[in-house]
């Protein structure tokens, strides 16, 4: 099912993300890991790709494998750093073979094993997208961030590159993480106010761990709100009380967006079916509003 008719509904849609093994050997526990969270029900997954294209056919697998299993539409990942025209079109074949409906079009970061030069054949998420929207029959989403992506000069600059891959095709949206509501809607309001009309999904991380936090200010350079900070400094020792606390926290941002008219929501579940269900339990009524 392509992923348009799942979001274009007037009602409260969750996703899950998951990532595959980089390993083949671990492929099988990964694939159960993430089997447990499609069996909580969540409108569609998406299955990350590993830096550089590490995870190509690990991705996919484990995104064919969530639709046949538990009929649970799937979302595959895709990045262009370091890859060819040719390389894509066969990516884009494979996944055609394997029934993906749904791609989420990155540019990818270049990992520090990449020794070609990373961004000959595509430069922008945007050349991806053009790309796969050329080839046909494939529903296609992209990337986008709150607080500004860090190589953007600044945020108007990344909202105008944003508009070019919603121009190119990219037909919906997914935010990086953030810990503060009010930066996703200052963002909204921005996005719309460009003329970008097509849904952009917030992307929710749970944190359950302390350590988690250093990675995601890392990766998303996320501004993390003095409420959060307190919250890591209380428990962060207590892994059942974090573990706890960040459930709510999550929770409670998600209230917060559903209570403001955001229906679609997604949640970046790193594979953890535990925190899921915790966050799943706290909006058992909510979600049926
Ligand atoms: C929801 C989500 C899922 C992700 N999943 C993965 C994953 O599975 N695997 C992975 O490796 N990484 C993933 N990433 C990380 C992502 O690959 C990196 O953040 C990467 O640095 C940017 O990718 P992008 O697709 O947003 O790039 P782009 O949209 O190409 O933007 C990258 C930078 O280029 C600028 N830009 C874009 N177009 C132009 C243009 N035409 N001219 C000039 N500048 C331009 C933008 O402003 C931005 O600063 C994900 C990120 C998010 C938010």
């Amino acid at each position: 099912m392509k992923l348009t008719s799942v979001l274009g509904q007037k009602r409260i849609t969750l996703s899950f993300e998951v990532f595959p093994p980089k390993a083949d050997l671990d492929f099988e526990s990964v694939r159960q890991a993430a089997f447990q969270v499609a069996k909580l029900g969540p409108d569609y997954m998406s299955v990350t790709y590993g830096a550089g294209g590490s995870t190509r056919d690990n991705t996919l697998a484990l995104a064919e494998d969530i639709q046949k299993e538990y009929g649970v539409t799937a979302i595959a990942h895709l990045t262009c750093v370091g890859a060819t025209k040719d390389s894509i079109q066969e990516a884009l074949r494979d996944m055609r073979h394997s029934g993906i409906e749904n791609i989420l079009a990155l540019r990818g970061d270049r990992p520090q094993w990449m020794e070609q030069e990373p961004f000959t054949d595509y430069h922008y998420a945007s050349d991806l997208v053009a790309a796969i929207k050329e080839f046909g029959g494939f529903c296609i989403g992209g990337a986008c961030y709150p607080e500004g992506h860090p190589d953007a000069a600044n945020k108007k600059e990344d909202i105008l590159n944003l508009k070019k891959k919603v121009d190119a095709g990219c037909e919906f949206l997914t935010t990086q993480m953030f810990f503060d509501n009010n930066i996703y809607y200052n963002f909204l309001y921005r996005v719309r106010s460009a003329g970008i009309e097509v849904p952009v999904i917030p992307g929710i991380m749970p944190i359950s761990r302390a350590s988690q936090v250093k990675n995601a200010i890392r990766l998303s350079g996320c501004n993390m709100p003095e409420r959060f900070k307190n919250i890591v400094d209380r428990f962060g020792t207590n892994k059942d009380a974090m573990m706890q606390a960040g459930i709510i926290y999550a929770s409670e941002q998600i209230i917060d967006l559903i209570a403001n008219g955001v229906n679609n929501i997604h949640i970046y579940s790193m594979n953890h079916a535990n925190v899921v269900r915790g966050i799943m339990e706290n909006l058992s009524e909510i979600v049926m509003v």
